[in-house]
């Protein structure tokens, strides 16, 4: 069976006049590498301050996992908060929850402060589960978050009735902060707004290698940009070109978007509250309803290629799995055509923290990724956060972030434990779908009764 694919996703699409690429010996106060919510941040947060930056993009502005993401602007921080606390301590988990909830206040008031047309729902996300069993955690995930200053809500299965939300969800813990936003609208408008105060973006530009010295020296095919400083903002690709390639790893994720529901369909779920949603599994499924009343949902599956290489494209059997949960979760929409499918790669550190620092000699080429798939506030974050650093500002948020950083382990090691990580996670999640199967299919109103 072949499965609708989208080479990029169904948000974005390649500008029709895309920036020149580079072209001969170029110089710039600061050269970026990377046009997605990091770089684009830095280089706009550097420009209003009156430096000249230069960024190179391989593809074009979006293109990345910023273009590709399901949207869901999220708090969420680490693998989860029990294990942050477990791994730093009170005091540290603090901060980093401090630091996420920050990242999503301050994507919102870029989205307000540039008038960005995204279509951005502030309605929260929740954390679900779809068996009884699931309720015990998600009761500890609140208490933690709350201790931690965090701003969450457990909803019981009465109050997931009450809001609406589709009946396979069952209880669940609310992410007041945050919400939903048309990832494709917002970067392009990031690459609108960067371009219009002058930032030089130079796209279908690869970087291909990064001499560290005053000046810092980067170079693509059609030419040479020396700076000052760089800031190299390239995420889940950065291991692809020789940076840090130890310390952040990417990882193939895949989505998928039905048909626009029509107004009986939308009836049968309810869901007006709109929150996204994510469960309570090992390996998470997501799903939120767009602007045009579609939904979009998938992961469940994390792909890595040896060597870190980029996992290419094309993946029907995930596209079946991915498929397969949503109709599990949402049988009201029995029959409803999924139009594509695509996927993009997040980049993850070993604790699951996104990493900000300086490498060089000069201290002067700077860094930020690993967002763990929660970057759409924490890499829009990163990039002011970046900039202040290139000029010799400390951003009072990042103190949070500062601590030893590990390195993931060499090849074949390194894939001999992702398959022996994911094979143990996924082995659990079919355990919970077929308790979670089992609930719907022999004893229909279970779910109900068997929560409180
Ligand atoms: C399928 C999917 C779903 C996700 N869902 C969510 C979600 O709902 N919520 C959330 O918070 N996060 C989500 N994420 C994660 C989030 O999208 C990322 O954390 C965030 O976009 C990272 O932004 P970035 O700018 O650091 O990286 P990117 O957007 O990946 O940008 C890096 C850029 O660098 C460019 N580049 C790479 N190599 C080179 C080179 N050699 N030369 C020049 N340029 C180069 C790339 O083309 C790319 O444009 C998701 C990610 C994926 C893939």
């Amino acid at each position: 069976m072949a499965f609708p694919f989208e080479k990029i996703s169904g948000w974005i699409r390649e500008p029709a006049n895309p920036c020149p690429s580079l072209k001969g010996d170029q110089h710039a106060d600061v050269v970026v590498i990377g046009a997605g919510y990091t770089g684009l941040s830095a280089a706009l947060s550097l420009r209003e301050q009156g430096v000249d930056v230069l960024v190179l993009e391989r593809d074009f502005a979006g293109a990345g996992a910023s273009g590709r993401n399901a949207g869901h602007l999220t708090p969420t921080i680490g693998k989860d908060l029990p294990t942050l606390l477990r791994m730093f301590g009170e005091e540290r988990a603090q901060a980093l929850v401090r630091f996420a909830d920050e990242a999503v206040e301050h994507t919102e008031h870029v989205i307000e402060r540039l008038r960005i047309e995204c279509g951005y729902e502030p309605n929260g996300n929740i954390l679900a589960s779809v068996h009884p069993k699931h309720e015990k955690r998600l009761r500890e995930a609140a208490t933690v978050a709350l201790r931690l200053g965090g701003q969450v809500r457990f909803l019981s299965s009465d109050e997931m009735r009450e809001r609406g939300l589709p009946r396979a969800f069952l209880c669940g813990v609310l992410e007041k902060r945050g919400g939903l936003l048309d990832p494709g609208r917002y970067v392009t408008a990031l690459r609108k707004a960067a371009i219009d105060a002058g930032v030089r973006l130079h796209e279908h530009s690869t970087v291909q290698s990064i001499d560290k010295g005053k000046p810092v020296r980067v170079h693509c095919d059609g030419g040479t940009v020396s700076a000052d400083s760089a800031v190299v903002a390239t995420n889940a690709y950065s291991g692809v070109i020789g940076f840090m390639p130890r310390k952040v790893v990417p990882l193939r994720v895949s989505l998928f978007e039905t048909e626009p529901l029509g107004t009986p369909q939308l009836a049968a779920i309810g869901w007006n509250g709109r929150e996204g949603i994510y469960t309570s599994h090992e390996v998470l499924e997501s799903y939120r309803l767009t602007a045009r009343n579609t939904i979009i949902g998938g992961s469940k599956v994390v792909r890595y290629a040896y060597g870190g290489k980029l996992a290419e494209g094309y993946d029907p059997g995930t596209f079946q799995i991915i498929e397969n949960a949503f109709r599990e979760r949402f049988p009201e929409l029995e029959g409803i055509p999924v139009q594509r499918f695509w996927g993009g790669w997040i980049g993850l550190t070993l604790d699951f923290l996104p990493m900000i620092g300086v490498v060089g000699d000069q201290k002067n080429v700077h860094y930020g990724f690993g967002y763990a798939g929660h970057g759409v506030a924490q890499a829009t974050l990163t990039g002011s956060i970046l900039a202040d650093r290139v000029v010799g500002r400390a951003h009072e948020c990042e103190k949070a972030l500062a601590r030893r950083l590990w390195s993931w382990p060499l090849e074949p090691l390194r894939y001999a434990a992702y398959q022996a990580i994911t094979r143990t996670l996924y082995a659990v999640d079919a355990r919970t779908d077929r308790q979670a199967r089992k609930l719907w299919t022999e004893k229909p109103a279970a779910p109900r009764r068997a929560s409180v």
